[in-house]
């Protein structure tokens, strides 16, 4: 039988969850390669995780030339992607030369805008059908798992899907007065952006974050909640083009949105370069540089994280449906199993999951493709059994 032989780009908080759960399943992960930009960071994790079929390499994934030695090197059947966006399209150019195919968790974002669009890695398409080869984008939880949940909402409950509403709670208490839990470049370039939803065939813009009220979240209670633009609404209101309204939502305490603040006032979240001492050094850079690292977060973490999808139109049945389908993550049982806090397991978990339908033959389909164009149910069966299982609501108030 041909190896299953993967390679996990990025040792990072994400890459670690990646890693050990992919070493919890060597039946289908026969040998994993993690590299980095920093091999040090991946032997620690291999040692960490101390499985047989693991080994370690470097790259520098801003440069197609060593990426194609990597893989040359080591003849993946596949790359997990969980480095930063800035690499999806040198890593898909890298696939298409050696034949290796995709996943990622985050779109491609240019390193001098911060703007998220699907279109230059869906303009990837017709090269990776023509080469036979599956790229998966967006498989972390979101985007990713809501994008399955939204699936498996269109394929068992709805005739018609008519409101979204992608709600992302962090209730979780990390006792540091102010962090990210991804990098924190990525995370503030992100939030800082305007908000935009979908309603009646456009997209709406508003202020950064000036759009919020309070939701309520299971074995949570209320969390004043923030509309956001989030990268999976681009994909899912145009698979599923009977939706009318599509938003997304997540919480920010005050503390944190008040540092937010004053780091945007200081000029602190700037990605443009300044001179400092005749160095050139972007701020926000800088900024990621003295705040906590997301993966050293996990220790004293404690509280729950909730994301899922809120969902109303016409059932099966013909009649109105409200829907609810969720995940609550506890980030200290997310520590003791991986060394990491909720953020980075919810989005690794998922992330090996794809990787999984894809080495069994269940998600293989030649193209560019965003999670919800594959079967929902064996993945959905899958996070069940990996650490992430989901609940469902029927028609209950979705306060939106
Ligand atoms: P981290 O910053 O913790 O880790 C990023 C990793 O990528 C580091 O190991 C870093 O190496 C490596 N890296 C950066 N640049 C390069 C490069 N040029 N070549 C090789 N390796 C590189 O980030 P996270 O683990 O928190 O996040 C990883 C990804 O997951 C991000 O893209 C993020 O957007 C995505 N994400 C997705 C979510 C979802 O639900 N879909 C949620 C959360 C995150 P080094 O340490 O050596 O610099």
């Amino acid at each position: 039988m041909e190896k299953n032989k993967v390679i996990i780009i990025g040792c990072g908080g994400v890459g670690t969850v990646v890693a050990h759960k992919c070493a919890q399943n060597p039946d289908v992960f026969h040998e994993i390669v993690i590299a980095s930009r920093h091999r040090e960071k991946c032997d620690a994790v291999a040692k960490a995780i101390g499985a047989p079929n693991i080994s370690t390499d470097q790259v520098d994934a801003d440069d197609v030339n060593q990426l194609v030695a990597l893989f040359h090197r080591h003849q993946p059947k596949l790359v997990i992607n969980v480095a930063l966006p800035y690499q999806d399209l040198t890593i898909m150019d890298a696939c298409l030369v050696c034949g290796v195919n995709y996943l990622d968790t985050a779109n491609y974002e240019p390193r001098d805008e911060a703007h998220f669009e699907y279109s230059w890695q869906w303009a990837y398409r017709e090269r990776f059908e023509k080469a036979g080869l599956t790229a998966i984008l967006g498989c972390g939880f979101d985007p990713g798992v809501t994008g399955v949940y939204t699936a498996r909402a269109a394929k068992h409950h709805f005739k018609e899907m008519h409101y979204l509403d992608i709600v992302d709670c962090n209730a979780g208490n990390h006792g540091k007065a102010f962090a990210t839990n991804f990098n924190p470049e990525i995370n503030i370039r992100e939030i800082t952006q305007k908000g935009r939803y979908w309603q009646d065939g456009q997209w709406v813009q508003t202020g950064a974050l000036e759009v919020h009220k309070p939701l309520n979240y299971p074995e949570i209670g209320p969390r004043e909640s923030y509309l956001m633009y989030h990268e999976e609404l681009e994909s899912l209101v145009l698979n599923y083009p009977t939706i009318k309204r599509a938003r997304f939502w997540m919480t920010f305490g005050q503390e944190y949105l008040t540092h937010l603040r004053v780091i945007q006032d200081i000029g602190m979240a700037s990605i443009e370069p300044i001179n400092y001492q005749g160095m050139e050094i972007v701020p926000l850079q800088f900024l990621k540089a003295v705040l906590p690292n997301p993966k050293e977060l996990g220790e004293n973490y404690t509280g729950k994280t909730s994301i899922g999808c809120r969902i109303s139109g016409i059932g099966k049945d013909g009649q109105p449906l409200t829907y609810y389908i969720y995940n609550n993550c506890d980030h200290h049982a997310a520590y003791q199993e991986t060394g990491m806090q909720a953020v980075s397991y919810t989005t690794g978990v998922p992330a090996m999951t794809g990787a999984m339908m894809f080495l069994k033959g269940l998600w293989c389909k030649p193209g560019v493709h965003n999670v919800e164009e594959f079967d929902p149910d064996p993945f959905l069966d899958v996070l069940n059994a990996q650490g992430l299982p989901w609940h469902e609501q029927f028609n209950v108030d979705l306060e939106l």
